[in-house]
């Protein structure tokens, strides 16, 4: 039976999932601060770069069963299901800060006429939960129960997981609650886990911590491969071929950014060291990552030498393909490494420019690659969109002042760069071209 769902947080997150229940049969309320967003969304324009999203969001509206508003008792009026999905940004000592997910919690319990399940699906600590409950059962008398539902979508590719996830947790000390949840996610046939509320949050944390994980592992057997003489593209794929291994998550590059990985593994090592525990896996991981963003550094210094006014080219900004996300993107960082040395920095992304102007300054954005290549003594490979994987390289090659390229996601073929001409280097690839003694 089709159930009256709120859900707060319009971003990534709150708003797949609150088109996606009301793709399923569901009326939903969408509650946003911003009065502006609210007025776009209700006419389908979305505030994010989702491939398939907007489609979804309008045939919703149509249907009359997707709403938006910035008012709780307005959000609230029916719910029987609130989500919260709100953002949960790394605080001043690596903690996750909850202030949204306070606010959200207060507004609910301040105009609750009737008993709700409230289903925390950011990404919060462990105790979390109880936390809630706490801060609700303070603010009123009306029955409620706490449900912890951490969400593993992909930006990129979060309406595809929306309907096809792999399971989906859910943790309460309430069973009849979790079963509830659970209702509105039978429809999608997936497995689903229950389990209590510290359990769940914990497997969203201990998730990510791992799949930061094997990135950074590949990145440390890049360098190590990059010194030996080895191809770490191929001994990736050897690896995963290798059910107990798999394929997932084994490309080596410049490292992994973006709007979870960085600020829940820092959280969870929060976490755990101030309980006592020593996490030193998680430090080695955020450490890997950190250094693996120098490698463009010392890659062009060892082979134009001093940076200073040399000109070099950015192919792609966002934190992945995709999504226009620049959250803890490695290109920040990255940008941020060859200003200090000098650079003048072009650069290029099919739809993250605009939120990249918010964040670097002293960057020329272009409007396509080859503008990139213009005058350029490098070109660098950050983000690994598909359309840098046709590029027309000669024309490119021919823009340039000088022949280097830098390809931070290991997506072109040494020998074919080099047989164009390109001084070329990749991550990880010792024998198939990087080491100086293959040019
Ligand atoms: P986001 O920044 O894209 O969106 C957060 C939304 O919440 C925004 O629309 C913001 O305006 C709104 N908001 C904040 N405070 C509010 C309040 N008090 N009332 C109403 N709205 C409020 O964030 P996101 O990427 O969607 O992430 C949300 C949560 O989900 C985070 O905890 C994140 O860690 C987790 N998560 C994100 C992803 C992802 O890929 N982005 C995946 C899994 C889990």
């Amino acid at each position: 039976m089709s159930k009256e769902i709120c859900v707060i947080g319009v971003g990534y997150v709150g708003l797949v999932t609150g088109a996606g229940f009301a793709d399923l049969g569901n009326n939903v309320v969408c509650l946003n601060r911003s009065q502006l967003k609210c007025d776009n969304l209700k006419q389908g324009i979305i505030p994010i770069y989702e491939p398939g999203l907007e489609e979804i969001v309008r045939r919703n509206i149509d249907a009359g069963r997707l709403h938006f508003t910035t008012d709780y008792a307005e959000a609230m009026k029916d719910a029987d299901l609130v989500f919260v999905a709100v953002g949960t940004p790394t605080g001043t000592e690596g903690e996750a800060d909850l202030a949204y997910v306070q606010e959200s919690v207060e507004g609910v319990a301040d105009v609750m006429t009737r008993p709700v399940v409230i289903i925390n699906k950011s990404t919060v600590p462990i105790g979390t939960g109880d936390w809630v409950a706490k801060i609700v059962s303070r603010r009123t008398d009306i029955a409620f129960s706490v449900v912890s539902n951490p969400e593993f979508l992909r930006e990129g590719s979060s309406v595809y997981d929306f309907y096809n996830p792999d399971r989906v947790v859910l943790g309460s000390t309430n069973p009849e609650a979790a079963e509830a949840v659970a209702d509105v996610y039978r429809p999608l046939n997936c497995p689903i886990l229950i389990t209590d509320l510290r359990t769940a949050e914990m497997i969203k944390y201990a998730s990510n911590a791992f799949l930061a994980t094997r990135i950074s592992f590949i990145n440390e057997m890049s360098a190590i491969c990059e010194e030996l003489g080895a191809d770490v593209t191929v001994v990736a794929r050897g690896m995963g071929m290798d059910k107990r291994i798999g394929l997932h998550f084994l490309n080596a590059g410049v490292g992994w950014g973006g709007s979870c990985f960085p600020k829940d593994v820092k959280a969870l090592e929060y976490m755990a060291s101030v309980h006592g525990c020593h996490p030193q896996l998680l430090r080695a991981v955020m450490d890997i990552n950190r250094d693996q963003r120098r490698q463009v550094l010392l890659k062009l210094r060892a082979i134009l030498g001093d940076l200073d006014e040399k000109v070099i080219g950015i192919l792609g900004l966002s934190f992945k393909p995709n999504t226009d996300d620049m959250r803890d993107a490695p290109s920040i960082d990255i940008i941020h490494l060859l200003q200090l040395e000098g650079v003048e920095v072009r650069a290029y992304d099919p739809v993250a420019i605009d939120n990249a102007r918010r964040l670097l300054s002293n960057v020329t954005f272009c409007e396509n690659p080859y503008q990139v290549a213009e005058g350029a003594d490098a070109i660098v490979l950050i983000t690994e969109w598909n359309e840098f994987k046709q590029l027309d390289m000669d024309r490119i090659k021919a823009a340039m002042r000088g022949p280097v390229l830098i390809d931070g996601r290991n997506i072109y073929e040494p020998a074919q760069m080099r047989a164009k001409g390109f001084t070329y280097r990749g991550i990880g690839r010792g024998y198939n071209g990087s080491s100086n003694n293959q040019e």
